[in-house]
């Protein structure tokens, strides 16, 4: 009998250890009943006075007229914007800032618990910020990250990652197609490469022609996109004609460029401001001087004309992506805002960050939208961001998965 007791106390001890580490799954959350003043679904409409109800994770009902579920909690969001939570195509969650004020590197000298500590910092900062779902490009860390996040261990984004980057300008394109087959083994979710240098070292195509169509061929065989970056119009044609998924960047394209993604259905992420000035601001905890500030400086303007271009271009699919780097993380929103400047309507800056970027990630199924069936993974903010893109950055409420974190 005693035995039986201290079994018993050992049992009830080692369940309370599971509960602080790990939450109870999304199924064990009550259905919820969320009202708000006004609705955006994420495909481009607008309802008002919605009620939406949450059960096990996913969004079972959207309906305008007021409905009680038996214990249901009662989410009043009064006079606020419920739109889906957003989806950035390009963040670096691994990066952080060390002990010593700089973007962390082997260097650092930081602990492993530290650098997890860092990172975690930057996975919440993101969903506070109505961030529900990152594509990281990627580190080694991001398994852990992600499976963390998918645990409930921490508060984050859902999380896809390409593991690494793949950027090898003379290794054989055989080489390139077994290391795919192995991020794969390992559990990437997506292949992550360069076409180009860096636009500081003026972004011309590094990897050859083949070697792109090795990558990508590989990738799209074993059922990946491929995602690659590319800074000069010649690279990005060249990751284009190799069957490649998404264009990263494309600071220097032209109109044949804009014109030849939307041919292919190739899917383009570019970039207007937040990474250019995040590294304008702090260039202390980037070792950055005036000479490698100075290109960064030049592709505000730039990347501001290409964008307007871009979202002009007849059929070409333009998603929502930062490149958030240490001490932008959370400020994704900021993005939008440049772009809604760029001249994107602020409707379609919201699509680009939610169904569309929930499409381009192959989760238009399940993501990014407001409607029956889809992962309640849902925000608000305080006025309309439809018609003040601004407005996103007053969040007031965060849920992803049916379960609320803000
Ligand atoms: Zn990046």
């Amino acid at each position: 009998m005693r035995l039986i007791l201290v079994l018993a106390a050992l049992c009830a001890l080692a369940g309370t250890a599971w509960s602080r580490a790990q939450l109870p799954p999304v199924s064990a959350e009550p259905p919820a009943v969320i009202h708000a003043g006004l609705l955006l679904d994420g495909r481009g409409s607008s309802t008002r006075n919605a009620y939406i109800v949450v059960r096990n994770g996913k969004i079972e009902r959207v309906t305008t007229t007021p409905v009680s579920v038996a214990g249901a909690s009662a989410i009043e969001l009064g006079t606020a914007t419920l739109l889906p939570g957003l989806i950035d195509a390009h963040v670096h969650p691994g990066w952080y800032l060390d002990r010593q004020g700089k973007r962390n590197s082997q260097r650092s000298g930081d602990t492993p618990a530290q650098a997890a500590l860092a990172r975690a910092g930057n996975l919440y900062a993101t969903l506070m910020a109505g961030v529900t779902t990152i594509q990281s490009v990627g580190g080694p860390e991001d398994i852990d990250l992600r499976d963390a996040v998918a645990r409930g261990v921490i508060p984050g984004p859902r999380i896809l990652t390409s593991i690494t980057q793949l950027n090898s300008p003379r290794a054989p394109p055989d080489s390139l197609r077994l290391l795919v087959q192995a991020l794969k083994a390992q559990g990437a979710d997506l292949i992550k490469l360069f076409a180009s240098s860096g636009l500081g070292a003026g972004g011309a195509q590094t990897m050859s022609d083949e070697q792109l169509a090795a990558i990508c061929g590989e990738a799209k065989a074993q059922g990946l996109r491929s995602v690659v970056h590319a800074i000069s119009a010649a690279s990005v044609r060249a990751a284009t004609l190799a069957g490649c998924t998404q264009i990263e960047h494309g600071t220097f394209v032209t109109d044949a460029e804009l014109a030849l993604m939307a041919e292919h259905g190739t899917i383009f992420d570019p970039q207007v401001c937040l990474v250019f000035q995040n590294y304008i601001d702090h260039p202390d905890a980037y070792n950055f001087t005036d000479s490698t500030l100075a290109p960064l400086k030049a592709a505000l303007p730039t990347a501001s004309r290409m964008f307007a271009k871009a979202i002009r271009t007849p059929g070409l699919k333009v998603v929502f992506g930062t490149d958030a780097v240490a001490l932008a993380h959370g400020r994704n929103v900021e993005e939008l805002v440049c772009r809604v400047h760029a001249g994107q309507s602020p409707m379609d800056a919201i699509v680009s960050a939610t169904s569309a970027g929930a499409a381009a990630l192959g989760l238009g199924t399940s993501l990014g939208v407001v409607a029956a069936g889809y992962d309640a993974d849902l925000i608000a903010v305080n006025g309309d961001p439809s018609r003040e893109i601004g407005a996103l950055t007053h969040v007031v409420f965060v849920m992803r998965a049916g379960r609320r974190y803000r």
